[in-house]
């Protein structure tokens, strides 16, 4: 028994972390419809809870155990309630069907699992937290496996149901470390990839994150064009007002440009008061509109201060356009155009070539 237990064990973690892997993979690649990826979890669930029929272990009096309400559990504590009826619905006609015949025990099995779907996903529509969810719902399924014990062995069912609730709470225990394991691994790699290529003041793109547009937009072989903006004495604003203030006109300007852009286009804070646009795909023209575009809005907007105190700034751009400039050539290109327009007197932009 203690090798069939070791058995179950191993395939259920097998499983959870296969299928949360593969599941992360999917939705890394593709935008799925939340209603279809509950689906999926739900199917998948099923068809492994089946699976968990074909490796189940021997009690002392020869009944039959599996952890199959441990696929029902994950299935709502994953999706809600249609994931787990849709796994539990897979396991009742899986029970059926490996019978091979409706037979009362195959009926009582089918039975259970609609059952167990019944006693464990009320507790995910609860309004508590996850610990507590789970916690609950594995109660109840414990309640239900040591009432369909009791109903059909009475009191010398008793060391049996003993001895079901301890594997019981071991099972659910280990299910949940790992579900907490995975959830909090996955947050971390997304919260990771975000900080990665983003800038945490204003939630643009960051040098890297520019870096790899970049890299896009000249792999895409359509001409783009490049905007380099530097807001004008910015070093002012921060001796006249203070640090924060300046933090403040900077997160302004970033929710400018990643507005200013979306449709066009993606912005980045190349670093200090530096913003670096990729229009695509641009001409020249298109190009120098947009840059006056912003310009002029900036120079127009109330940049609002912590202390509630109104400001106005302005910019200076360089505009270069791709390919009339090399991948390697136009970046430094396009900060010769911008150093040319601070020059000429700032709030202006200067076209690179
Ligand atoms: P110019 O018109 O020639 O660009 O003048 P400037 O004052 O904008 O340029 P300068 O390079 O002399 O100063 C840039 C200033 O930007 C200095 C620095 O304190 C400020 N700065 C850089 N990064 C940050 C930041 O994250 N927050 C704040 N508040 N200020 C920053
Ligand atoms: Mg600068
Ligand atoms: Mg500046």
């Amino acid at each position: 028994m203690v090798s069939d237990l070791f058995v179950n064990f191993c395939l259920l973690s097998s499983f959870l972390f296969f299928g949360d892997m593969f599941g992360y993979m999917i939705q890394d690649r593709f935008t799925i419809r939340p209603a279809l990826l509950k689906t999926l979890y739900g199917t998948a669930l099923g068809l492994f809870g089946v699976l968990q029929m074909m490796f189940t272990f021997e009690l002392p009096n020869g009944m039959l155990l599996d952890f199959r309400q441990l696929s029902i559990m994950v299935s709502a504590a994953l999706g809600g309630v249609w994931p787990a009826l849709l796994t539990s619905s897979i396991i009742a006609a899986g029970r059926l069907i490996i019978a091979g015949e409706v037979n009362v025990s195959a009926l009582i099995g089918a039975f259970a699992a609609l059952l167990t779907f019944a006693a464990v996903a009320p507790a995910f529509l609860l309004r508590i937290s996850f610990e507590k969810q789970w916690a609950t719902a594995a109660l109840t399924s414990m309640l239900l496996a040591i009432g369909l014990i009791y109903y059909r062995l009475g009191p010398a069912g008793i060391p049996l149901i003993l001895l079901l609730a301890a594997v019981q709470i071991v099972a659910c225990l280990f299910t949940y470390l790992l579900m907490r394991y995975l959830r909090t691994a996955r947050e971390l790699h997304t919260a990771l990839k975000q900080d990665i290529e983003h800038d945490f003041l204003t939630g643009l793109y960051n040098s890297r994150g520019f870096e790899s547009r970049y890299r896009m937009a000249v792999a895409s072989g359509s001409p783009f064009a490049l905007l380099l903006m530097d807001i004008d004495h910015f070093k002012k604003v921060n001796d006249t007002y203070g640090h924060p203030a300046g933090d403040a006109v900077l997160i302004q300007l970033g929710k400018i440009l990643r507005e200013g852009v979306r449709r066009i286009g993606c912005s980045s804070r190349k670093g200090g008061e530096e913003f670096a646009i990729i229009l695509r795909p641009c001409d020249a023209k298109k190009a120098y509109e947009t840059a006056e575009k912003l310009r002029r809005q900036i120079e127009e907007t109330d940049f609002v201060l912590p202390e509630g105190r109104v400001i106005r700034i302005t910019v200076s751009l360089g505009i270069g356009m791709y390919p009339r400039f090399s991948e390697n050539e136009l970046v430094e290109e396009t900060d010769r155009a911008l150093y040319r327009a601070k020059e000429a007197g700032r709030n202006r932009g200067e076209l690179a070539g």
